[in-house]
């Protein structure tokens, strides 16, 4: 399991757990200013920020910066991947969601109505603080299970974020348009959230090489061998999000706990 299910998991996975759902740690901290501060203005903010991390990147001092942003993050705002059926876990232990626009592709495409964010707290000051643009929308967890399940048919990744750590605030659905994938995978500048307690692998006896499983994967996890003339998937470059299988008609992609496989257990 990853550090954070050893800090704040009390023995479970940490986004199982429900403590840190609750209302007493959103009390906490801050918290409520810290994330409407985070959610308002986003799409203002960010640009500069990546601005100057493009100064730095390519230079000596990345290699200093990247431990203290790590840190940071951590703290503050993190994230994991998780698959549709740790989803559904989630949706028993909260009471519903708030979906509102996504503040990343406000910033990567300029669309500021993109809805794929699930806030995962109903809290009435938290809403309230947060600016007109957003126009929340109150989903029942039936409602949000509904959507996000179509979400993962179109491939898009699963994640849970923090508010001021361990408090989880937010699920995200995403693609190569979001922020934390181009600063974690894609531009490989510092991680800000860590890949699934999952691994995923492929049955060589069902799959029929079909290759649909490839267009489905963010992470270029996915070959396929036009000598046995069929797919397998590299563990090391897996993020465990589950989202090949929806594709799949011959059933043959299964996910594993990522501490049952050598290759990919120490890799978050
Ligand atoms: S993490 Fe994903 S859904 Fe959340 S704000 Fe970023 S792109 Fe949007
Ligand atoms: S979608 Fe399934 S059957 Fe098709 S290549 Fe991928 S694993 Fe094989
Ligand atoms: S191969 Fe791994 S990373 Fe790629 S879609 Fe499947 S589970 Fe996700």
């Amino acid at each position: 399991m990853c550090e954070f299910c050893t800090q704040h998991g009390e023995g479970e996975k940490w986004y199982l757990t429900m403590s840190n759902y609750s209302r007493d740690l959103l009390d906490q901290n801050d918290r409520r200013k810290y994330a409407a501060e985070f959610l308002n203005g986003f799409d203002q903010r960010v640009p500069g920020s990546i601005k100057k991390l493009d100064m730095i990147r390519k230079t000596p001092l990345m290699r200093l910066a990247k431990p203290i942003l790590t840190h940071v993050q951590k703290q503050d705002h993190y994230g994991q991947v998780v698959p549709m059926e740790d989803v559904e876990k989630i949706f028993e232990i909260v009471q519903g969601a708030i979906r509102l626009p996504c503040v990343c592709r406000r910033v990567t495409t300029g669309n500021m109505n993109a809805r794929y964010c699930y806030g995962l707290t109903l809290d009435k000051q938290l809403v309230n603080s947060l600016d007109d643009s957003f126009s929340l929308e109150t989903l029942t967890k039936e409602e949000a299970l509904d959507s996000i399940r179509k979400l993962d048919k179109e491939g898009l990744v699963h994640s849970v974020w923090t508010f001021k750590t361990p408090f989880i605030g937010g699920l995200c659905n995403c693609d190569q348009d979001c922020m934390a994938y181009r600063i974690t995978h894609a531009r490989r500048d510092y991680p800000v959230m860590f890949r699934a307690e999952w691994v995923a692998a492929v049955s060589a006896d069902l799959c029929n090489g079909c290759r649909l499983c490839m267009r489905q994967c963010q992470y270029g996890a996915i070959r396929y061998s036009s000598n046995n003339k069929k797919v397998a998937i590299d563990p090391t470059a897996c993020y465990g999000c589950g989202v090949c299988r929806a594709v799949c008609n011959k059933n043959a992609i299964t996910l594993s706990p990522r501490a049952s496989v050598k290759e990919a257990a120490g890799i978050w």
